[in-house]
């Protein structure tokens, strides 16, 4: 009945991991969940203003396939002014979230025989899309003694005749490792010696950096790989509006020809009213961004030393984005006070959910064991209680 490629690839483990906790809250277990990529932040007022001014207008039929011509502008106004990029609207395309641009990108450049190089710990989406479109996903270990980057040498050494694309997120989902100008100067120059290789760069998390890092992008440290570069970014952690679905892509026309021409004979257009959400967030107050990104810096200042004092857990500091990457490598071989030895990040995890209610997604799920990933886009006072449960399930288990 199903096609070969759906055994190719699996489904989200982030949002499996997020399944099964809501499932124990349904029954009533008293769960924490930390396993969301998602701000836990409201939509802005000034955003559902426009959104209700934009129905009352009948914005409500289908746009062009690559989005409102309005909201091109305004994404083209965007890259200027964060990132210095000057784009054109046909250079553009807006989808159901950045999810489905780097699927877009995918699914129009890769095939048998090619590769994409993959820099791990990563989202894991990448490889699983990767492999649906019969590439090979080239995931390369960027451990935390290299502050979980890829460096140069390895970008160097990972390419063959068959690399389509490098995949760079940064800040990263899931150890919040952010890219120096220096170091992503480092790789694009790699990338200029090898002029087949594509690199897409995933901003998604872009405004949530810390400790007064600046963000850039690929395309700004060296505009010279303009033509096999696609940037990606959304409205999804920015505005925290994971729910709107808008995520857009700038890059060289051929290529927003070729992603549009799937997108006409899938999904048509993106919803006009949350393109119309996203203009306004676009448009609108930045200043609100800020805060959010400074609430985000203090929680992470409470949760890391938090975790830290906690014995076989480390945790190293992020520079961006909302999660923890924790080492758990000193629990692994432990026992339960049901006497079940602890093997495997997953199965830590799982004696988490089930022994003091808090929900996070195991390492393995993003290329990289033995850790666990904590989203701290939670209340502090959710923190502080998920902090002490995982404590006293740490100091229960034996050797
Ligand atoms: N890229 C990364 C690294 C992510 O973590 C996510 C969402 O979790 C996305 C892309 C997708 O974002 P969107 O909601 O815009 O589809």
């Amino acid at each position: 009945m199903f096609a070969a490629r759906m055994n190719r690839f699996g489904e989200s483990a982030s949002i499996r991991a997020a399944q099964l906790a809501r499932q124990l809250a349904a029954g009533g277990r008293d769960i924490i969940l930390l396993t969301t990529g998602e701000p836990d932040f409201p939509t802005a007022e000034h955003v559902k203003v426009a959104t209700m001014s934009a129905l009352n207008f009948e914005q409500t039929k289908y746009t062009g396939v690559t989005g409102t011509l309005e909201l091109r502008q305004a994404i083209c106004r965007k890259f200027k002014r964060d990132n210095q990029l000057d784009f054109a609207e046909d250079e553009i395309i807006v989808s159901a979230g950045a999810k489905q641009v780097i699927f877009n990108a995918l699914m129009a450049t890769v095939e048998d025989g090619h590769e994409v190089i993959v820099p791990a710990p990563c989202w894991v989406s990448y490889i699983d899309m990767v492999r649906l479109f019969g590439a090979k996903p080239v995931v390369i270990n960027c451990g935390q003694a290299q502050n979980f980057k890829l460096t140069p040498d390895q970008l160097e050494r990972s390419i063959t005749d068959r690399t389509r694309w490098v995949m760079l997120n940064s800040p990263c989902n899931p150890s919040g490792a952010t890219y120096s100008q220096t170091e992503l100067q480092g790789l694009t120059d790699v990338l200029m010696r090898h002029a087949h290789v594509w690199v897409l760069a995933d901003d998604i998390y872009e405004a949530i950096v810390y400790d007064g890092i600046e963000f850039s992008t690929p395309l700004q440290i060296e505009p010279r790989l303009r033509e096999r570069a696609l940037t990606v970014n959304g409205v999804s952690k920015t505005y925290a509006m994971t729910g709107w679905r808008i995520g857009y892509g700038a890059g060289p026309r051929e290529l927003i020809g070729a992603m549009s021409k799937l997108q006409s004979q899938s999904i048509t257009s993106p919803s006009s009213v949350s393109q119309a959400a996203a203009l306004a967030a676009l448009t609108g107050d930045q200043e609100y961004v800020t805060q959010r990104t400074r609430e985000f810096q203090s929680r992470r200042d409470f949760i890391v030393p938090a975790l830290n004092a906690i014995p076989g857990l480390s945790c190293h500091m992020p520079q961006g984005a909302f999660y923890v990457y924790v080492g758990c490598g000193g629990i692994l071989g432990k026992k339960t006070p049901t006497g079940k030895k602890i093997l495997t990040d997953e199965e830590f995890a799982l004696y988490l959910l089930e022994s003091v209610g808090v929900a996070l997604v195991h390492g393995a799920a993003f290329g990289m064991s033995p850790y666990v990933r904590i989203s701290f886009a939670a209340h502090m006072e959710v923190l502080k209680d998920a902090c002490a449960r995982i404590g006293k399930a740490c100091r229960a288990l034996r050797e």
